[in-house]
């Protein structure tokens, strides 16, 4: 069972004889790509022009191409979508994507290669809203795989935000601060609880948004940032959630009430970082803990860490400690991320 699946310098994760995914190689002819986050298009010019097949769900090429412009996705011919769960026979192997609970449209790829081998490379995910795939070998992704990051919170973080955000809407516009997956997924538990506002948000995260929505997604009532109407929620400090990327924290809504989401937190759910300022701890990967999970469920015999979108040495580690599986973590150093 040697050698079929590792992960390259490049940060591809190669399954069976065929397929790399979320990285450009040379050596195979069917690229996937799992979801939209920049680390997992790494080489996708390269692989448009050279794999025989670029292999997503629809929901990804949607929003790949509407966060990178200059990607014509839906007119390369080699760009084919699979719908979750449907199998994709290609070089004497079967492809399937598995939902994977972490931004709209992201998988998990299962190869069954011609011996009934299953090789599974897991992409982002957070455990509690994805199924766990049966495997002989398994490549996970590592965030949170250092056993400090821990999310064991006595209150429910979503229903924390949902009540900060009300909150603080009496006092005029929330701005919200994240990366573009979970900024919708906060709309979405807002409009579940009720919250009717308006959501005001910059041109891009509108396009994402535009998407999430085709896809199922039901959010209603958006303006954008530069329009008129957006324009006076936000001057006038009308009871509005403004929805920002976060690399424009420094920028905007600097005298408003403030909410940044990020799962790089494990001390409390919510904690205040500025003077009107909250972060709350709301990840869209698994901790520590759902990573272990996994790996146990699936029972894999071969865990491989993914080594190139974070560290997975302690993960691996802590694999062979805990489930005396053994388990290591690929390519031997971190690498950088391109697209
Ligand atoms: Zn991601």
């Amino acid at each position: 069972m040697a050698e079929r699946a590792l992960v390259t310098k490049s940060g591809a994760v190669l399954l069976g004889d065929n397929v790399a995914c979320d990285a450009h190689d040379p050596s195979r002819p069917l690229r996937v790509v799992t979801h939209a986050h920049a680390d997992h298009l790494n080489g996708l010019r390269s692989s448009l022009k050279r794999c025989e097949k670029v292999l997503m769900t629809k929901a990804t090429r949607d929003l790949t191409e509407t966060l990178n412009t200059s990607l014509k996705l839906k007119d390369t011919p080699s760009v084919k979508t699979l719908e979750y769960g449907k199998v994709l026979k290609f070089g004497g192997e079967k492809i399937s994507l598995l939902k994977a609970d972490h931004i709209l449209g992201a998988c998990q790829v299962l190869v069954e290669d011609a011996g009934g081998i299953r090789i599974v490379w897991t992409g982002d995910f957070r455990l509690e809203g994805t199924p766990v795939v049966d495997c002989d070998v398994l490549v996970v992704e590592a965030t949170y795989g250092n056993p400090s990051c821990r999310r064991n919170f006595r209150v429910d973080v979503r229903e924390l935000l949902v009540s900060m955000i009300e909150k603080r809407l009496r006092g005029g516009a929330v701005y919200v601060f994240g990366y573009h997956g979970k900024l919708q997924e906060i709309m979405q538990l807002l409009r579940n609880a009720d919250v009717a506002v308006p959501f005001v948000m910059p041109e891009r995260v509108y396009e994402v948004t535009k998407v999430c929505e085709k896809h199922g997604m039901n959010l209603g009532c958006l303006s954008l940032s530069t329009d008129k109407e957006g324009h006076e929620l936000l001057d006038d400090n009308l009871p509005c959630v403004a929805f920002y990327h976060m690399n424009q924290r420094q920028h905007v809504g600097l005298r408003n009430a403030r909410i940044c989401v990020s799962g790089w937190e494990f001390r409390s759910p919510c904690r205040q970082i500025g003077d009107r300022e909250h972060l709350v701890a709301l990840s869209d990967h698994s901790d520590f803990d759902g990573l272990i999970e996994y790996v146990r469920r699936s029972g894999a015999k071969q865990v491989i860490t993914d080594n190139y979108r974070s560290n997975g040495d302690a993960l691996a580690k802590e694999i062979n400690k805990r489930l005396g599986v053994c388990a290591v973590a690929m390519p031997r150093t971190n690498g950088q991320t391109t697209l």
